[in-house]
């Protein structure tokens, strides 16, 4: 199996990040609407990625959106701060329109994620996936 369910892993400090930061980095999606996953298939370049829950499968669950962490990749990280920046990275995609209610991804605009390049300078190269 190349996915392995991990919100016992990734949703409590999904949920404390998103706590932390919502507001100054204008997250909109609740990370009890992720499903994280793990992958052991590679991907270069990327440490995470994520993809929205569409159509059918809507039906099948509450949570409208996969965050899928790239084993390979994310374990070589060797800080705390970098998983967690990872894991915001892939937050800040989530968009979610009230009005609407429907879903979405945000891409690495530079005006969709000009919070997150204020901050150090490594993240500059999780955006150029
Ligand atoms: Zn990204």
């Amino acid at each position: 199996m190349r996915f392995k369910i991990a919100d016992e892993e990734f949703g409590e400090i999904a949920k404390e990040l998103f706590d932390e930061h919502k507001h100054k980095l204008n997250l909109m999606v609740d990370p009890s609407r992720v499903l994280f996953l793990r992958s052991e298939k590679k991907k270069k370049n990327a440490y995470a990625y994520c993809k929205v829950i569409r159509g059918e499968y809507e039906f099948l669950t509450n949570k409208r959106f996969f965050i899928v962490i790239v084993s390979e990749n994310f374990d070589a990280l060797t800080t705390d701060k970098e998983r967690k920046y990872v894991i915001l990275h892939e937050l800040k995609h989530l968009y979610y329109d009230d009005e609407k209610g429907t879903y979405a991804l945000l891409k690495h605009s530079l005006q969709d994620f000009h919070q997150l390049l204020v901050n150090p300078s490594w993240n500059l190269e999780l955006i150029t996936e």
